[in-house]
């Protein structure tokens, strides 16, 4: 029997701006809804992974969870009640079933241990929570005692037996929170710690605080490429895309520039996301003759499209002649300009390989490129 996580998305929360509802606004670059669903695909205790989506955001959520391993997901309905009632109908036959707004991208997989172990505990329901430190008062001023008062976080973790009962039993369809169904039936409840970082987006401040966790939060990734092009009869050949007087030209589809193709295939390599033949096919007539710095642009797209920075490149262009050294620095220059960065951004060496191999022998040009990338988590 298995663990559905429930991620309830049907929501039309508009508060935070912008008009889409925000559970498909990006987050530093990334909707918020994959970021949610991302934390449970990738938790070893969740076995399926469910969304609960409003019928008008069929393409938004296509869009917002793109090439996941998702359950089908479920069609909202009127209230969130009745949206929970429906991702529940869904997955019968489950053991457990933790319940989480889709709203809380930013949820530590810590939380989601301490409710799958209060769960194997044998609780019926298991509910993160955190203590309230501010002082609480009325509007008119009477202080409120905030002693035991808690916030109430999700995922709410059930035994699933119980929680489709306690959702059938209720006449009431505007429950906002699970675990009071469940204690209105007379089960018990266990309370354990939530997490900060568990917080609800819900206005453009919400969304402020949690880009700048984010920046903080930033996973470091390098990736390697590599390019081979033989010389061939010519007057140039094309390097870090600066064209460049030569005996020789050489043989490619594209330009043949083998500095931003290694660059590129490093940029590609880490974000995980093949190499340049697969974005670009040599068999496609689009790309003869191409200007390679599209081929560039476009890894570095990817880059911003997941919400990353390129921090720094390095590359070494393997070689007899032409001599790069003169033309190292507006090599930097241009490089820098194709990804916007900076020049001290951009790292070119070159070698020889001291005559020997098919360098040595001025069959052709290779080149080497190392990427750092820093990706959200
Ligand atoms: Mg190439």
């Amino acid at each position: 029997m298995s663990t559905v996580a429930l991620i309830v998305a049907a929501g039309r929360g508009v508060r935070a701006g912008g008009g889409t509802p925000k559970q498909y606004r990006r987050l530093a670059g990334v909707p918020v809804l994959r970021r949610t669903v991302r934390a449970f695909l990738r938790h070893p205790g969740i076995d399926l992974v469910r969304c609960v989506v409003h019928p008008d955001d069929k393409a938004l959520y296509a869009a917002a969870t793109h090439g996941l391993a998702l359950a089908d997901p479920a069609m909202g309905r009127a209230t969130r009640q009745g949206s929970v009632l429906a991702g529940l109908e869904m997955s019968s036959g489950s053991k457990w079933v933790l319940i989480h707004d889709a709203a809380r991208p930013l949820l530590p997989s810590g939380v989601i241990d301490r409710v799958l172990e209060a769960l194997e505990a044998g609780a019926t329901g298991a509910v993160p929570v955190l203590p309230v430190v501010d002082t609480l008062c009325e509007s008119d001023g009477g202080t409120v005692a905030r002693e035991g008062l808690l916030r109430v976080q999700t995922p709410q973790g059930f035994d699933y037996t119980a929680i489709i009962a306690a959702h059938r039993a209720t006449s009431d369809n505007h429950a906002t929170d699970d675990a009071g169904l469940l204690r209105r039936v007379g089960l018990e409840v266990a309370l354990v710690p939530g997490d900060e970082l568990a917080m609800k987006l819900t206005d453009e401040a919400d969304f402020l605080r949690a880009e700048a966790l984010l920046g903080s939060a930033m996973l470091t990734r390098v990736g390697t490429g590599f390019d081979v092009h033989a010389f061939a009869p010519g007057d140039h050949i094309m390097l870090c895309g600066l064209r460049l007087e030569h005996d020789q030209g050489v043989l490619a589809h594209s330009d043949g520039d083998v500095g931003l193709h290694a660059l590129t295939d490093a940029i590609f390599g880490a974000l995980g996301d093949g190499d340049i033949g697969q974005h670009f096919p040599p068999a496609n007539e689009r790309w003869r003759g191409a200007a390679s710095d599209q081929f560039l642009v476009h890894a570095g797209e990817l880059v911003a499209a997941r919400g990353g920075v390129i921090d720094h490149l390095d590359l070494t262009i393997i070689c007899e002649r032409p001599k790069v050294g003169p033309h190292r620095d507006r090599m930097r220059v241009r490089v820098a300009e194709i990804l916007r960065l900076s020049f001290d951004q951009v790292s070119i060496k070159a070698t020889t390989t001291e005559a020997l191999g098919f360098t040595g022998r001025r069959e052709g040009i290779a080149a080497q490129a190392a990427a750092t990338l820093r990706l959200p988590l």
